[in-house]
């Protein structure tokens, strides 16, 4: 490959998370658990003389997108029919947009793993409508579930800024992190809401044109992405080696062979002979508007980690670990606000070490816990005050995570207060020493590390529950006068 450099642009397919279509008042439904063909009427059908209206929440959240990624906004768009053939789509043609898209000339910066920052520049973000979904069978044949036919879909296009599998990967990433911050995709690339599809091609180190690219579709997964794009520039380079041509194509990605294989020769744009749709008028937007819903956004991922490393003093690792969801970000940061105002890493550390380990293990996610940010407040204030130690926080906030009850009711219920009871300690303490006597002439004649033993035998006698520090101090002023 050293000799060669990749040239690769993304296409992202992201559904809106509506609740009706884009054309119909159809229900957006679970495609893959509903059953197929419920949630259809004559428009999503295609049936002949019906006619689609806009669906208004589709253009907002297509909006939220094409502002969150920098994009210059078309005010006036049109809708373009898209037409081929294929029993995905009733109609024969898809309602896209072509030559005027809701956003043009946007970006997206990325992080690199060697730390660097490189900017994507984003071609378009267009309004479109997902087609049915067609299930070959073994024995032949086809059935086709139009539930998903007329789906608000939207599609991004990266501009051929992107270098590696890597890079796609971290783009894409980025990408579907946005989407679910902004509420309008969940990001499931297994049930096939959020698609990306790689545009390949590679060009001698030091060359400007383009080479002919391959682009791959039906990838479930980053991994799938990374490596079918690393894949894909190896094969290549062969095929260049070899004195070969690169063919322009549609490949899939065969896992169990873990390479890439030849789908189809891609089509040019003019064979689907787009066309303003004569059925929907232009959509005109107002700038007012606009405007409004830029307000509207919620802060970011990469603006809301900023702030978590420069207000909250957050390493970069505890500051992604608790942007990469917004409910998770969100729950943090109520638990930062609520008084006293603990410091943000205690609580991070609490989150991240314990909460989240609970969460892997119960598979719960921060929607389903039964633990509310001041709950978690509250159990550090405990450790904090010292009524119970570090380690019987961690054994209280299971417990709250199971049961539901507060960390107070806990502690109270399984009568974990720490012992901080001087005059019970002191009593104890003497009578300690008092039955290891031995012990205590040996500490007496030099033994310091003894004085563990006996810091043991006092945990030991409080079942855990005596306040460390005390103890310590208690221990230190008996063995003192025991000396004199
Ligand atoms: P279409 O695939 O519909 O023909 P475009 O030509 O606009 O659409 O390109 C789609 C994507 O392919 C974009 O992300 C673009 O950056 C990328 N792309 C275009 N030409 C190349 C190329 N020679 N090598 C790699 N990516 C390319
Ligand atoms: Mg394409
Ligand atoms: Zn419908």
């Amino acid at each position: 490959m050293s000799k060669y450099e990749a040239v690769i642009g993304l296409e992202i397919h992201a559904e809106l998370m509506t609740n009706s279509k884009m054309f119909c008042g159809c229900r957006v439904v679970d495609s893959v658990e509903a059953p197929p063909n419920t949630a259809v009427c004559p428009v999503c059908l295609g049936m002949p003389g019906m006619l689609p209206v806009v669906n208004a929440q589709a253009v907002e959240y297509a909006l939220r997108v094409a502002l969150a990624l920098n994009c210059t906004i078309n005010l006036h768009n049109v809708f373009a029919r898209k037409n081929y053939f294929y029993p995905d789509l009733p109609k024969s043609y898809q309602i896209s947009q072509y030559e005027r898209p809701l956003g043009i000339k946007g970006w997206l910066d990325i992080e690199l793993e060697n730390g660097e920052t490189k900017r994507i520049g984003i071609r378009r973000v267009h309004m479109e409508e997902d087609t049915g979904k067609l299930t070959h069978l073994d024995g032949g044949g086809s059935l086709v579930d139009y539930n998903r036919s007329s789906v608000p879909l939207l599609e991004i296009v990266s501009e051929p800024d992107i270098r590696s599998g890597e890079e796609a990967r971290a783009y894409a990433t980025r990408i579907r992190q946005i989407l679910r911050y902004l509420g309008v995709n969940s990001g499931d690339m297994e049930k096939g809401v959020f698609r990306v599809e790689p545009n390949i091609s590679i060009r001698p180190v030091g060359t400007a044109a383009f080479g002919t690219r391959t682009e791959l579709k039906n990838l479930n997964s980053f991994r799938v992405l990374a490596d079918g794009t690393d894949y894909e520039l190896v094969r290549q380079a062969a095929v260049l080696d070899a004195g070969r041509q690169v063919v322009q194509e549609t490949r899939g990605w065969h896992e169990g062979r873990r390479e890439t294989f030849s789908q189809r020769i891609k089509e040019e744009a003019e064979d689907y002979r787009y066309l303003p749709d004569p059925d929907l008028p232009p959509l005109h937007l107002d700038a007012t508007w606009v405007e409004e819903v830029r307000a509207a956004l919620p802060e970011l991922p990469q603006a809301k980690l900023a702030r978590y490393r420069a207000d909250f003093g957050l390493s970069a690792y505890d500051a992604a670990v608790l942007t990469e969801d917004r409910t998770v970000a969100e729950w943090f940061e109520t638990a930062v606000s609520i008084p006293p105002h603990l410091n943000p890493k205690t609580i991070a550390n609490w989150v991240i070490n314990e909460l989240f380990r609970l969460m892997n293990e119960s598979k719960q996610s921060i929607d389903d816990i039964r633990v509310s940010p001041a709950g978690l407040v509250e159990l550090i204030g405990l450790v904090e005050k010292q009524t119970i130690n570090n380690n019987t926080g961690k054994e209280v906030l299971a417990e709250m995570f199971a049961s539901g009850q507060s960390g107070t009711a806990v502690v109270e219920a399984k009568g974990l207060a720490q012992i901080s009871d001087e005059a019970a300690l002191a009593a104890t303490i003497k009578q300690i020493l008092a039955d290891n006597a031995a012990m205590v002439e040996r500490y007496m004649n030099g033994e310091a590390k003894l004085r563990g033993f006996f810091m043991g035998q006092v945990m030991q006698a409080t079942q855990g529950k005596a306040n460390p520090k005390l103890v310590n101090q208690l221990l230190g002023q008996a063995l003192n006068q025991a000396e004199k």
